[in-house]
């Protein structure tokens, strides 16, 4: 289990001041210039060798991601764009941030904007979160006040502004692309990618897309060392990380854990164990709803970090919002209404995405009453794949892969079910 002194996120439960003072007394904003002194080059480096993959679902490199960004500027300005629009259901991690730890995310952009060349930094947050907006609106005035931003922001040499943009809902605002049209002022559409946006993202100019907790663990990593945060988890799979955990537990509850801790010691440690015990777990969706979704006996013993969940189980660790379903679920309903939020969600952009969301929500409609024939479970798997990889953005695979995840894992359920309803029907 992880020590508190090698937690980075000292109040997430809110249980102490979230104001500047409060911050600083836990440890943030300590030697800031310091750190932005040391160079643009230092910080990208040490942030390369820290290990930290992005926390907002894709797992991608963060250093690596910064060095795109352009050296020297061609005139254009270059921006860092924080993505606080948490909306994949089941995914409430970032949210513990800004409304009781704000200064982390604070102190965060104005050193990766730093090392990004960027003087500016846009915090996109979703359109539902009313109190967070507001309890992080307020850490930024209090570091406007106290000169960590704005002119020679905390004496560091670099001018920065930092603006809070509020965004009006739309889940698929969260895709980076659409998040920069969102910003732009027009409608959340994904677009066509490349260019990426380090060549041509917000207003056309270079961008990086980081999400809240990537950007909040940065100054505690470079203040205690790269080495210190690859310390924790396995190779590949490094640092700490929040998780979320809802469903059928005891306790359900967000809590910042080393990478790669087992299913069982996350769930017995912090949630107080499943619900009913564990022959009681039927099926985990361990990264936010966009990932498929696991039996529960396969779960037990499953090491929660990117490489194991993608490897071994066929799923994903995405944002680490673990989803602990009980026998006393019904796993083609739980599906069904994923597959009606994404259709929903749905720009309508692109024709699979389109018209397949609604298809399979259809079909997922009549498995739920067993109104289906069996072969259509097939039919169903395949629309998935002619989903998946063929849209603009990855909506098209976030609708495709629970289900993949249902049919692979719990087709005996799906076939039991219509074959229960057709010999009702023959009575
Ligand atoms: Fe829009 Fe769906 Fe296409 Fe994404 S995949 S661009 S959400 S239609």
């Amino acid at each position: 289990m992880l020590k508190d002194q090698d937690r980075i996120f000292t109040n997430i439960y809110g249980m102490h001041e979230r104001t500047l003072k409060g911050a600083m007394a836990r440890g943030h904003w300590d030697g800031t210039a310091n750190i932005i002194k040391k160079g643009r080059d230092w910080i990208v480096d040490e942030m390369k060798a820290s290990g930290l993959r992005g926390r907002g679902g894709a797992g991608f490199p963060t250093g690596l991601k910064w060095s795109f960004m352009p050296k020297e500027s061609d005139g254009r300005p270059s921006y860092l764009v924080i993505n606080a629009d948490e909306s994949e259901p089941g995914t409430c991690k970032d949210r513990e941030i800004m409304r009781h730890d704000p200064h982390t995310l604070i102190e965060g952009a104005l050193i990766a904007s730093f090392a990004m060349g960027a003087h500016a930094c846009y915090i996109y947050i979703r359109g539902e979160y009313i109190r967070e907006k507001e309890a992080l609106q307020n850490a930024i005035n209090e570091a406007y006040d106290a000169g960590l931003l704005g002119k020679n922001a905390a004496k560091s040499g670099w001018d920065f502004d930092l603006y809070l943009h509020h965004g009006a809902g739309a889940y698929i605002c969260g895709e980076e692309t659409a998040l920069i049209e969102s910003l732009e002022g027009k409608k959340g559409m994904p677009r066509m990618k490349p260019p990426f946006p380090a060549g041509a993202g917000l207003y056309g100019c270079p961008t990086t897309v980081n999400n809240v907790e990537s950007i909040a663990v940065v100054p505690t990593i470079l203040r205690r060392g790269a080495s210190w945060f690859s310390s924790f988890g396995r190779p590949n799979n490094v640092g700490t990380k929040l998780f979320a955990i809802s469903g059928h537990v005891n306790n359900p509850c967000v809590v910042e854990e080393s990478m790669s801790i087992t299913f069982e010691e996350l769930i017995e440690k912090h949630c107080g164990g499943i619900r009913g015990g564990w022959d009681n777990l039927k099926a985990v969706i361990p990264g936010g709803s966009s990932v498929p979704v696991v039996r529960g006996e396969k779960m037990r013993e499953a090491i929660m970090d990117f490489d194991y969940l993608r490897g071994e189980l066929g799923s994903g660790l995405g944002t680490a919002a673990v989803i602990v379903m009980d026998q006393s679920t019904d796993i083609i309903k739980a599906i069904w209404r994923l597959s009606k939020f994404y259709k929903h969600e749905s720009c309508g952009q692109c024709t699979p995405c389109r018209e397949g969301t609604g298809w399979m929500m259809r079909v997922m409609e009549r498995l739920v009453q067993g109104n289906a024939s069996v072969e259509e479970i097939d039919m169903l798997f395949s629309v998935t794949k002619q989903v998946e990889g063929h849209t603009i953005c990855a909506l098209g695979d976030a609708a495709a892969w629970p289900i993949q995840g249902l049919i692979r894992n719990f087709r005996d359920e799906i076939e039991d079910r219509i074959k229960h309803k057709r010999s009702i029907a023959a009575e």
